[in-house]
């Protein structure tokens, strides 16, 4: 219908409508008359097509056009196609733009789109959480809700090359990092918490710090008697006496220190199966109640040990002995001579319950939440002479973590310190359960 629709059309449909009324015009002799009731009629005709398409554009707003014939027929058809292409388009359009808002609400980071003056058009869920970006912010300036000025800095110079990291608005105790990429005429602003990711790098470096501090010591030692040997002539034979005591006392200190290094790698990159086989703790510690003899042989303590020979238990023999062992050693290195502990092994309501008392010389408030950090040691220079590396009860938490477990210390100043954990019941093989 409209590919042969042209100029003629229209004239063709306004001769054929003049031509009945010439006619009965001629035929009337009222000739003028006939024209005017036609052409009154004609623009009658279109001003009432004119108005139902005003009512139909924009009273009713409905899609199906109003019924017409001739030339506005074709006008209505036309107007008809185009709105349904358009909602079709629309439609695609907003499918398209939900799909995005989705997948940006997906996002791990927290997102938000800024215009060049720095107001808002869009945050995402994770903006609101990290940085209390609300969806009623939109339209506000950026800088009024992050206020930091690094970021102002950061945004003032405009090379975003690289990220910049700040503390969260909301909490100081969060770092986040941020991104800004400029894209069309906007700006994407992409913020991740790195707390954990800066912890675990601080702490990376203190590691290799603290390694290198603890090993060059015994090192500058043993450079410092062997260059006194360099001329045995000169040096009496008490001195080398000495020098060979003090070196072979180092070297046993990097060994341990390195061995304990070996055993929290070993732990921490998964260690041996916890549940794969079953733990003898009786004979276990039996093994350990004759080492500590020999410790104990020069501190003279009175050491207990009340252990429940049946209770046995699932766990890797070679990380529950360190644990143990660990704290038992410790007992007695802290515990002033001719000291009383106390070694328990035994079944509670809870699981299978360890603990070292000692009447030692405790630990206080302020040392307690940090002991079983890497290298923590509460007196340096006293733990490195009974041989201490600050490593022992880092072990110790890194193992219990392993068997479902965590170190309690209750300890008091002058008093003494109780060292204990609990692996709990489904720890405990099921016939050892039923016979406790
Ligand atoms: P270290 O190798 O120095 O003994 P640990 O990690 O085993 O390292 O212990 C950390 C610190 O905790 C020790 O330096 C010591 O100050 C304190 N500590 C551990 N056990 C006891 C205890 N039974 N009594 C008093 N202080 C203790």
């Amino acid at each position: 219908m409209i590919d042969n629709y042209s100029w003629r059309t229209p004239l063709k449909n306004l001769v054929l409508f003049l031509l009945p009324w010439v006619i009965i015009g001629y035929l009337t002799d009222h000739f003028l008359l006939s024209m005017v009731i036609a052409l009154t009629w004609l623009v009658g005709w279109h001003y009432y097509h004119q108005w139902q398409l005003f009512v139909w554009l924009w009273r009713t707003r409905s899609l199906t056009p109003p019924v017409a014939n001739g030339a506005w027929a074709t006008i209505f058809d036309g107007i008809y196609k185009q709105q349904k292409a358009n909602r079709k388009r629309r439609r695609q359009l907003g499918d398209l733009i939900k799909r995005f808002r989705e997948g940006a609400q997906a996002l791990p980071d927290a997102t938000i789109v800024f215009d060049h003056e720095n107001t808002i058009i869009w945050s995402n869920k994770l903006a609101h959480q990290l940085l209390g970006i609300k969806n009623s912010d939109v339209g506000q300036r950026l800088n009024n809700l992050i206020r930091n000025p690094n970021f102002e800095q950061y945004q003032k110079k405009g090379d975003f090359k690289e990220p910049i990291i700040i503390t969260s608005p909301l909490n100081p105790q969060s770092l986040l990092e941020i991104r800004i990429i400029p894209y069309a005429e906007q700006m994407l602003f992409i913020a991740r918490d790195v707390t954990k990711l800066k912890q675990l790098e601080n702490m990376r470096q203190d590691f290799v710090a603290n390694v290198s501090h603890e090993l060059r010591t015994p090192l500058t030692v043993m450079l410092g008697y062997l260059e006194m040997m360099e001329e045995p002539e000169h040096t009496p034979p008490a001195m080398i006496k000495k020098a060979i005591d003090e070196m072979s006392q180092q070297t046993v200190r990097m060994r341990d220190l390195v061995e304990q290094l070996l055993v929290l790698s070993k732990i921490e990159s998964g260690g041996e199966e916890v549940f794969k086989q079953t733990v003898n703790v009786a004979s276990m510690l039996s093994v350990v109640q004759s080492e500590t003899s020999s410790l104990n042989a020069v501190k003279g303590h009175q050491i207990s040990f009340d252990i429940d020979n049946d209770l046995i238990v699932y766990g890797s023999e070679t990380e529950l002995r360190s644990a143990m062992s660990n704290l038992i050693f410790n007992a007695i290195h802290y515990t002033p001579d001719g000291g009383t502990i106390a070694v328990s092994w035994k079944r509670t309501k809870e699981g299978a319950l360890f603990s070292v008392s000692d009447n030692g010389e405790g630990i206080s408030q302020k040392h307690l939440a940090r002991i079983t950090e890497r290298f923590y040691r509460v007196d340096k220079a006293r733990s490195r002479k009974t041989g201490g590396s600050g490593l022992g009860l880092s072990i110790v938490k890194h193992v219990l973590a392993r068997h479902y477990s965590g170190l309690k210390v209750s300890s008091q100043v002058g008093k003494g310190s109780t060292f204990s954990f609990t692996l709990p019941n489904n720890m405990i093989p099921e016939k050892d359960q039923k016979a406790s």
